[in-house]
C-alpha cells in the first residue's frame, strides 16, 4: 500500500547553533507556519507557512551530507502542527544516529514525538517572564535521555542541570517508568 504524499515543512531560516542544546554542535532550522501567534515574538516574520524552503526528507539529506561531520545535533524550531512530517524528518535523524531536539511554543509535548526526541522546550514566549536565561520563565528545556530540566545552565549564574519533577513528567505526558531517570519533587 502506498502512503499518502505528506505535504513537507518549510523553513525560513537553517543555521549552525553552538548553545542552543548544551553539549552539541546543532543544525538548526526555524520552520514557518507557527499558529500560536505569541505576543512579542522575535520570529513573527515566520508565521506564514507559505515562506521559506520546503523540508522534505531529500532536502534534509542532503544538509546533513554537508555537515554530519561536525553537526551531532538537529533542532526543529517549530514544525509540530504538521506532526507526520516532522515525523518523517525526525526519523532521518534518527538513522544517522543524530540527537533530536524540538523547540515548541506548546505547553504539552505531543505523545508522538517523545520517541524521536533527546530534548524538547516546551512553552510559548511570554515577554514578562522571559526566555531560558531567566529563572522565572515558564520555558522549560527538557533532555529527555537524561531526565533532566536543563534551565538553570542558560541562567545569568548558571547552576547544574536538575531533575524533572513530576509536573514535568505530566506535562511531558509521561509516566516516570517512561524515562530512564530519577524525578523530584
Ligand atoms: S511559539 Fe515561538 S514562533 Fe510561535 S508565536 Fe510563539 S514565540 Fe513565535
Amino acid at each position: 500500500m502506498t502512503r499518502h504524499m505528506v505535504k513537507p515543512l518549510r523553513f525560513l531560516t537553517r543555521d549552525v547553533l553552538l548553545q542552543e542544546i548544551p553539549g552539541h554542535v546543532s543544525l538548526s532550522y526555524l520552520i514557518t507556519g507557527c499558529p500560536l501567534g505569541c505576543k512579542g515574538c522575535h520570529s513573527a516574520d515566520s508565521w506564514d507557512a507559505r515562506r521559506g524552503e520546503s523540508l522534505d526528507i531529500t532536502t534534509l539529506q542532503r544538509h546533513l551530507e554537508h555537515s554530519q561531520s561536525y553537526v551531532t545535533c538537529v533542532l526543529f524550531m517549530g514544525g509540530e502542527w504538521q506532526p507526520e512530517a516532522l515525523l518523517d524528518l525526525l526519523r532521518v535523524c534518527k538513522t544517522r544516529q543524530l540527537a533530536t531536539a524540538l523547540y515548541s511554543g506548546l505547553d504539552e509535548c505531543p505523545m508522538q514525538f517523545i520517541p524521536y526526541l533527546d530534548f524538547i522546550k516546551l512553552g510559548p514566549w511570554i515577554t514578562e517572564l522571559g526566555g531560558l536565561a531567566s529563572p522565572s520563565s515558564n520555558q522549560r528545556l527538557y533532555d529527555l535521555q537524561q531526565g533532566l530540566c536543563l534551565n538553570p545552565l542558560f541562567w545569568p549564574t548558571p547552576l547544574p542541570a536538575e531533575p524533572i519533577t513530576t509536573a514535568d513528567l505530566l506535562r511531558l505526558g509521561l509516566k516516570p517508568p517512561d524515562l530512564a531517570c530519577h524525578t523530584a519533587d
